[in-house]
């Protein structure tokens, strides 16, 4: 959209605009607002050092300009790659004053002022300044905050003449009404969420990360309400019906860790180490809060020391602040002094399992690493987000690894990352860890599994290619020396290369530059009794020949003892001269140590030995792998693998195991069973799972076991069990539920009956949090009996408003489209698949992928799959990374055909 506000010609200063927006007539606050966070005296000194800057830049500038004309930068949409290089080359010293102004009702407009200081170099072209809201809401810009000046506004940007730009310091003001989309507005709480382009949804501001500022906030909001934000609190006063905050400078921060959150909330302050941290929360079950406050500190506390001492460096900003926010779009969000957190990953009741536990501690460990990756260290341009998240993923390992020990932490690495890195990266849709980004308005699409999971795995595979102690070095090296300021990836090899004697370069590239993963073989010959000859020998699954330098382990089980050989490969084919003359095995077991990566042969003869396996970490790396076999045709056929994995259900203990084979039970029931047999094997799979429900002691694994029954349960007798459970809300023995649960359990009855119930409206009369009760009723259409009611609820997601809730909207879409329900929802796929544009263009990051995970997660028919084929021939030059995300999402689907031989 072009749209224009001009004002003048240039050369003179005519302005065409509204004069009602002055600075002295917006309000007293901005007045007093500036006064406090201008300090008089810095800036006098400021200026004089600045005055010396001008007169050198001003002669900088002739001869650049003289020697040089650049070509001026093209306005368009997002933030180019081209641009972001031209504004870091010309633009320093950034200071943000930003002012937002919420209105007691959620539907009136926020306004604000967004005043930016900064030293130009570059006086030959216009400025532009991201701004992505039509012309209507720029109000006026002013120089140093009083002068008026013409601007355009074109393609989400405000443009200024380069006659209103000075060589060395600028002072612009904007007066803006604020796009809502980021700030999350509900009736009483808001919160900023700009990662990771959004800031300039929001305010008017330089969106790119290599721009770091310093934020002075100020906020007005509704009395009632409560604010958090990067900097500390340094003045409340009262106005009215109205609180007025004003915040401390922020420590130096990109515009995507900007951030705020206001309203209702109750605020709880602990000391941690030797700081107060604050937490602002909305939970309203008191036994929930009292189970979770403390742990909640004390993890934030355990992963602060944990880092400090690991980097070598203090924790690098002001404060510690964070906020539960009830259905936050992602776990949570790093951002300095107001980490923004799920509520319902926080907060825990009495029935929550380990594994709810250890993810708690794991999503806080993950955001406090961010203050040293990516927050005091950050990327250069959002091609390198994945390293930020790689390292928080991998310094969250490590305080867990602390917490939990080797043996578990290995397990848990295990079962964290492969399944879902090899379910990207074995498609045709696979990316690369390292992604070409030309424009920041696509970021979003580089956000997924291989960067959350494929890259921890790349990461420790790097360590122990260092070894441990170089590799920490070379960490610490890299952070002192881009404190507070950028690095790229390859300015981080390049420091890690001091430190190894591989060839990291050559590594890198196979690893971090290039999709996919490889495909192990194995060829054994034995005399008499004995190994003749063991190699091993790789290829990629798909792709250009290439090697991936690795190292993995491969145990050798006989009936009363193992033989472990480690195994490092840099080659395509390795004979493994340690394994002539050993005993011959009852069967092998490659990557007994979980950690290499790829797909591994599976020796169809371990079946008949895997449950007596000691080890819990070789016998999830079996799983593992017999899973990925079965998905590539190899070795298992689905049906076979689901007996052989329901045979282990009621004698593997390990509470991590159990989950990973009653998922991969339910998914194979679901997506690689047809309906027909289905039916047949679902009274054997609800009595299987039944039994071990019974016979496992463990009131964690139970509870397990009984989430998988209610999962896949179709009989009558199953169904009138569940319903007299959830109706007396008298669980089986050993097993504690809660309201979360028995929501859950509603919501499965409504799905499974096929007579009207109105359990749904019973179970929202039972829920006290309104939050909760809104989400319920929400979910109602989706899960109606009424064919014509569940479509009019899809054809509702194609407006915007009505896909606010992204949880909710995934929950629903899953609801709509399971099993049960295709018959009736395949027509709801060709339109799913239209809007995934829209949904990365007003969405948040996950969004796209979610969507497309809760469409297609279940889907296994030949129409199906068609309807995808034909989406993407149809759509030839359709956004690549989209693609990749459709290619992604529905791999199962594509399999299915293969597996289930269609
Ligand atoms: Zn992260």
């Amino acid at each position: 959209m072009n749209t224009i506000k001009l004002l003048g010609k240039s050369g003179n200063n005519t302005v065409v605009g509204d004069y009602r927006h002055n600075g002295s007539k917006s309000g007293d606050f901005e007045q007093r607002f500036v006064l406090l966070t201008f300090n008089p005296k810095l800036k006098t000194t400021n200026h004089m050092k600045l005055y010396k800057l001008i007169l050198f830049l001003l002669s900088l500038n002739v001869v650049v300009h003289a020697q040089q004309r650049v070509k001026p930068v093209p306005v368009e949409t997002g933030v180019s790659y081209g641009l972001a290089q031209y504004r870091h080359s010309v633009i320093s010293n950034v200071e943000y004053i930003v002012l937002f102004k919420v209105p007691l009702k959620r539907t009136d407009d926020i306004t604000g002022v967004s005043r930016l200081t900064f030293n130009l170099k570059d006086v030959s072209q216009p400025l532009q300044i991201d701004f992505k809201q039509n012309a209507e809401h720029v109000k006026d810009v002013r120089l140093s905050g009083e002068e008026m000046i013409p601007f355009e506004v074109k393609d989400e940007h405000i443009i200024i003449a380069p006659k209103y730009l000075k060589a060395g310091p600028n002072d612009i003001a904007v007066d803006f009404i604020a796009g809502n989309g980021s700030l999350n507005r509900n009736d009483d709480y808001l919160y900023a969420l700009f990662v990771p382009d959004r800031a300039r949804t929001v305010f008017p501001c330089f969106d790119q990360p290599d721009l770091k500022a310093t934020f002075k906030l100020g906020l007005r909001v509704p009395k009632e309400w409560k604010a958090l934000a990067n900097g500390r609190i340094k003045d409340v006063t009262d106005d009215g019906d109205f609180k007025r905050y004003v915040f401390n400078t922020s420590d130096k921060l990109p515009t995507y860790l900007f951030s705020f959150t206001a309203g209702t909330y109750a605020s709880v302050t602990q000391v941690i180490g030797n700081r107060n941290a604050e937490f602002l929360h909305r939970e309203t079950d008191s036994a929930k809060i009292s189970l979770s406050v403390d742990s909640i500190f004390k993890a934030h506390e355990d992963a602060i020391s944990f880092l400090e001492n690991w980097t070598g460096i203090p924790f690098p900003f002001q404060k510690v602040g964070f906020v539960a926010i009830p259905d936050f779009q992602f776990g949570g969000m790093e951002h300095p002094g107001e980490v923004q957190y799920k509520a319902s990953g926080l907060f825990l009741d009495e029935g929550a399992t380990k594994d709810q536990f250890i993810a708690r501690s794991n999503v806080i460990s993950h955001e406090t690493a961010h203050m040293w990756f990516g927050d005091m260290v950050t990327m250069e341009w959002f091609n390198d987000v994945w390293m930020k998240e790689v390292f928080a993923n991998f310094m969250a390992d490590k305080v867990t690894e602390k917490l939990m020990g080797a043996e578990t932490f290995n397990l848990k690495f295990l079962q964290d990352h492969y399944p879902a890195a090899y379910g990207v990266d074995r498609t045709m849709g696979a990316n690369p860890i390292r992604q070409q980004l030309d424009n920041l308005q696509d970021a979003g699409s580089l956000y997924g599994n291989i960067i959350y999971h494929k890259a921890p795995i790349m990461m420790r595979q790097l360590e122990s290619l260092m070894g441990k102690a170089n590799f920490q070095k070379g960490i610490r090296e890299y952070l002192k020396k881009y404190a507070y300021g950028n690095a790229t990836w390859p300015q981080l090899i390049a420091i890690l290369s001091k430190y190894s004697t591989a060839n990291l370069y050559t590594w890198n590239k196979v690893w971090v530059s290039q999709p996919g993963r490889p495909v192990f073989d194995y060829k054994v010959s034995y005399r008499g009794n004995k190994i003749g000859s063991l190699s091993v020998s790789q290829h990629p699954e798909m792709g250009a020949p290439r090697i991936w330098p690795q190292v993995f382990n491969i145990t050798l089980v006989y009936a009363d003892h193992q033989k472990t050989i480690p195994v490092d490969v840099n080659a395509r084919h390795m004979e493994l001269k340690v394994a002539v003359g050993l005993a011959k095995p009852l069967f092998i077991l490659f990557n007994s140590g979980g950690m290499g990566y790829g797909l591994f042969p599976a020796d169809k003869a371990v079946a008949a030995g895997l449950f007596n396996l000691q080890s819990p970490l070789q016998r999830a790396s079996a799983y593992i792998n017999a899973y990925e076999n079965m998905l590539a045709g190899l070795a298992f056929k689905p049906a076979e693998l689901l007996k052989l994995y329901l045979q282990g259900i009621s004698i593997e203990k390990n509470e991590m195991n159990l989950r990973l084979l009653t998922g991969y039970i339910t998914n194979i029931y679901w997506t690689f069973t047809l309906p027909k047999d289905r039916l047949m094997l679902s009274p054997m799979v609800e009595q299987a799972l039944w039994t071990a429900m019974e016979q496992q002691t463990a009131a964690n694994n139970k509870k397990i076991l009984f989430g998988a029954y209610q999962n896949v349960y179709l009989s009558a007798e199953a169904k009138s069990r569940i319903y007299q459970v959830w109706l007396t809300q008298n669980p089986p023995a050993g097993i504690k539920l809660a309201e979360d649960d028995y929501t859950g359990m509603a919501l499965s009855i409504a799905l499974k009956s096929d007579t009207p119930t109105s359990v749904l409206k019973q179970q929202q009369a039972r829920v006290s949090n309104p939050e909760r009760k809104t989400r319920l009723a929400f979910l109602m259409p989706a899960l109606s009996l009424n064919v014509q009611e569940r479509d009019a609820f899809f054809n509702s997601l194609a407006d915007r408003k009505n896909r606010t809730k992204e949880a909710w909207v995934t929950t629903a879409l899953s609801y709509l489209n399971h099993p049960l329900r295709q018959g009736t929802s395949i027509k709801y796929l060709p339109k799913s698949l239209d809007l995934v544009e829209e949904l990365q263009r007003t969405g948040d990051v996950f969004f796209p992928q979610s969507w497309l995970a809760a469409v297609f997660g279940s889907y296994q028919t030949k129409e199906a799959y068609e309807i995808v084929r034909d989406f993407l021939e149809q759509h030839p030059d359709y956004n690549p990374k989209l693609r990749d995300k459709i290619l992604q999402a529905t791999d199962n689907l594509y399999r299915a055909q293969g597996v289930l031989g269609r």
